[in-house]
Parts: C-alpha cells; structure tokens; sequence
C-alpha cells in the first residue's frame, strides 16, 4: 500500500538522521526534496540511491495533483526538507492535508527540528509553550507582533541572523526591558551557543557582535519571571 512519509532530516550535524529515518528514505520509490541537491548530498553520504524530485513553496501547488497520483498509484513516497521537520516552517503541510484528504496513510517520522532543542536548552518552563516560527517580514507584522503581547507561555520564534537586533528590539517594546529571551544559534554545529538575559542584555551583546548562523529566538513565559520576581524578594 503506498504511503508518504514525512522525513526529518539533520539541522546540521549529520549523526542525527535517525536509524528509521535511513531505512524509510532506502524503501521509498520517490523523495520529494526543497533543494534536490541539498538532498542529493545527504542521500550520497547515506549511500542510497533514490529518484529525487523537486518540491518547495515555490511549485508545491503546483505539482500536487500529480503527487497524489503517484501515491495513489501506489508508490511510497518521502518528503524531506533542507533541514528538519518538514512542514515546520518548510513546505509540507499542503501535501499532507491532502494525502490524509485521500485517505493515503501519512507518516510523520520523529527527528530533528530546531525549536525542540532550543527550547529545552534554555530551562524556561517548557510544560506549555507556543511556536510561532517566522514572524511575517512587512505585511502582517504589527499585527503579529500585537497578538503576540498577550502570550503568557514560553514562545518560539524563528529569524536569520540580520533580522535578530531589529527583533529583539520589536519583542522589547512589547514585553519591556526586564524579560528574558534566548538566543540559540547553530543547534548541532560546531559554534552551537545559547545566550540568555534579558532583551536590553542580548540587544546590547549582538549589536557590538552582530550573530551569524542559523537563530532560534524564545522568550520565557511571563509566569516564569513572576515567580522570580516573587523569590527575589
Ligand atoms: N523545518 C525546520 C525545523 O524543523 O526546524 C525549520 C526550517 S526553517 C526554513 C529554517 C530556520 O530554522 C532557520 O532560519 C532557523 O531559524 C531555524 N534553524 C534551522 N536549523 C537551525 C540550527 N541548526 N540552529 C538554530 N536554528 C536553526
């Protein structure tokens, strides 16, 4: 019976494709890729050798009548993004609602994904926590940034490292100087760092050493800090 597949895929250190993850990608008759050679590359490292075809933002409605076909002629097919879950703030979330539409079995393999790691490298409550990957660039972004002052949770947000002053300085004027905020860059790499203060502190820090790499933002729930105000006291 065909299936697709969902396949996470490393963030940066390649150790992290997981055992399941390998064997799926070596069963499947066709992988959809972001970037067919991003993907070219991880499948030559895993020594598989699969029929790669492109599927990004760019032509995912496009090709997704086609896709359906192919599934319900009964191929396996994977998705994989650059780097991560798909769907998580990546294509993948149309093909899915409508493979599941078709009632052709969807599976989401467990894996790497960015925001899970900086979450939980940060200690700040994560019991509950929103994820709101990027923030719209122009269109959208006050309002964005309004609905956000009324979140209590620890939240996520995604951003590239030439945005991350302009963000943090945005998050500033909604949540004032004293929350504290995390910067997690580079998650499985090399130069990995988490920085954490409060947004004067790490506004302050990036401008006179501007970040580099790939950036998770989250800031701590506004519970947290109560608690600590109470305790310092
Ligand atoms: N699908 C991916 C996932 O599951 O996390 C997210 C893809 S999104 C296009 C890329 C963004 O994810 C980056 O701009 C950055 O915010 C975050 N990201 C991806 N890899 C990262 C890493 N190694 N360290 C920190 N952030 C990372």
């Amino acid at each position: 019976m065909s299936k697709l597949y969902v396949i996470p895929t490393p963030i940066g250190n390649l150790d992290d494709i997981t055992l399941r993850a390998i064997k799926v990608l070596a069963t499947c008759d066709l992988i959809l890729a972001e970037d067919t050679r991003t993907t070219a590359f991880l499948l030559k490292h895993l020594q598989i050798q699969k029929p790669i075809k492109s599927y990004h933002q760019h032509n995912e409605h496009k090709v997704l009548e086609e896709v359906i076909h192919a599934l319900q002629s009964g191929q396996t097919i994977g998705l994989v993004s650059d780097a991560g879950t798909p769907a998580i703030s990546d294509p993948g979330f149309l093909l899915v609602r409508e493979a599941i539409k078709n009632n052709i079995e969807t599976i989401c393999l467990p894996g790497p994904t960015a925001f899970v790691p900086a979450l939980v490298n940060t200690g700040f409550p994560c019991n509950e926590f929103s994820f709101y990957g990027f923030l719209p660039q122009k269109k959208g972004r006050q309002t964005k940034l309004k609905e956000l002052a009324a979140e209590q949770k620890t939240f996520i947000l995604y951003e590239s490292p030439f945005r991350l002053v302009k963000l943090l300085e945005e998050l500033r004027v909604v949540f004032g100087e004293s929350r504290r905020v995390a910067v997690c860059r580079e998650l499985s790499k090399l130069f990995e760092e988490t920085r954490i203060g409060n947004f004067n502190e790490l506004i302050t820090h990036y401008k006179s050493k501007p970040a580099k790499g790939e950036i998770v933002v989250v800031v701590e729930a506004l519970k947290a800090n109560s608690k600590t105000d109470l305790i310092e006291n």
